[in-house]
């Protein structure tokens, strides 16, 4: 024995471990082997996890002293952090008015023609100043973190012009600093050609890669760069242009690919070993093949498919049986999915991807990670991995799908500190800050 241990969790009902080898994410029959603990123990030094167990065994093995924070968790369940490996949550204003618009039957082409949709957005982030899109994404993590999120990928993407980009990078870093919710930064300048780029798109296309790419990778603003891959927006050959000088430039890749059209996006994703292949409602058979070859983690968003009504789903079950890791996203973002819950997206992912609870479990937490190359530390409950835990007000991982529009989360810690507590935020200069 060493010195005590700093937080204990004990006697919970049900402790998900989330076992998994550093070097790779899960798939196929693995998906649903979410190492479960009964009266299950986890013990925390610093910001990681020293021991994990039985609750016998884990008494046992560690020193409690009078400071160490002891949690009693009986009747609940234990899980890592959620991680959303696919966001647009740095944006500014929402589109409720085209929400009821797209209910009574107007067409987003009818709502982009009258200067909505996307360019709404954009029009709106670009007029916002750096001050008031902070503000206004801190909020939105206390959101996320309320949820049982600790790790959110967030893409750029609605400035679309070298000043407002950066800009949009730069509220991450700042928030990365202010909020203990952890940010992976992606690259999104090709999320739809600027208005003022409509007949030059090759233009933009120059701008991003000779100007844009270049300032974004030497400043250390992004770790990813995406690629809206769709019919009428960015082709496949642009795409492999774009994502090409970002790999060279030492970004990692990631695509929207294949959610309108199957245009070989999945394909490109393996070809350039994209990190991640996203949405993938209407992935070819030989696109799903070359995924599963390369180890192509595909995020998929069901919640995106449900809010805009769409006529399908991912192809789920079809990528876990060829071997495809598949991770799941929220994809919040104002105009297709205003929703932040990982518990929504896992109730969906049961009632419309076909998946179990296990796997969509696994899917938004140690393959979520691997989906942003952060599964050697994040996604798992082992120990020598960050302390990133959540505590549910369940008996059982189940109740997050079958309860799926409840909040079941009751306290979360970040790096091996309590940040939410009963429910509620626990913050550095908000709130009324526990002492245990
Ligand atoms: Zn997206």
């Amino acid at each position: 024995m060493s010195s005590p241990v700093d937080l204990l969790i004990k006697n919970a009902s049900q402790l998900v471990t989330m076992p998994a080898p550093p070097d790779r994410p899960r798939s196929g029959g693995d998906l649903d082997e979410i190492g479960l603990i009964p009266d299950g123990a986890l013990a925390i030094s610093g910001e990681k996890i020293l021991a994990v167990g039985p609750t016998t065994r884990v008494l046992a093995q560690v020193e409690i002293g009078p400071d160490t924070t002891i949690l009693e968790a009986r009747g609940q369940t234990v899980q890592p952090g959620f991680i959303d490996p696919h966001t647009h949550t740095v944006f500014a204003g929402w589109r409720e008015a085209e929400f009821s618009q797209r209910l009574r039957g107007v067409s987003y082409l009818e709502i982009l023609q009258a200067g909505g949709g996307i360019l709404n957005t954009v029009a709106r982030t670009r007029a916002a100043s750096f001050e008031d899109l902070l503000a206004s994404t801190l909020a939105k993590l206390d959101q996320f973190l309320l949820y049982g999120t600790t790790t959110v990928e967030i893409k750029s993407g609605y400035g679309l012009n070298r000043a407002d980009e950066i800009k949009m990078l730069r509220v991450m870093e700042a928030a990365s600093q202010l909020h203990p919710v952890e940010i992976v930064p992606t690259f999104l300048g090709a999320h739809a050609v600027p208005p003022e780029f409509q007949d030059r798109k090759e233009r933009y296309i120059d701008l991003l890669t000779r100007e844009i790419l270049p300032e974004v990778a030497s400043e250390k603003l992004a770790q990813f760069a995406d690629v809206f891959c769709e019919e009428g927006v960015f082709t496949v050959q642009e795409s492999e242009r774009i994502l090409s000088r970002a790999q060279e430039l030492g970004l990692g890749a990631k695509l929207h690919a294949d959610e309108l059209a199957a245009t070989g996006g999945a394909e490109l994703a393996a070809r350039l070993g994209a990190i991640s292949a996203d949405h993938l409602l209407k992935v070819s058979r030989q696109g799903i093949e070359h995924l599963a070859k390369r180890g192509v983690v595909a995020v998929l968003l069901p919640l995106t498919s449900f809010f805009l009504r769409a006529a399908g789903f991912a192809p789920a079950r079809t990528l876990i049986q060829a071997g495809v890791p598949v991770a799941l996203a929220t994809d919040f973002n104002p105009g297709t999915s205003p929703v932040q819950s990982q518990a929504l997206t896992i109730g969906l992912a049961c009632l419309k991807l076909g998946l179990s609870p296990a796997e969509a479990l696994a899917a938004t937490t140690v393959n979520a990670a691997h989906a942003l190359r952060q599964g050697d530390h994040l996604g798992s409950l082992t120990p020598g991995k960050q302390a990133d835990v959540v505590i549910l007000n369940a008996p059982s991982h189940e109740f997050i799908s079958y309860r799926f529009g409840t909040n079941l989360v009751r306290t979360v810690i970040k790096k091996g500190r309590i940040v939410v507590f009963q429910g509620r935020l626990k913050l550095k200069g908000r709130g009324d800050g526990y002492e245990p």
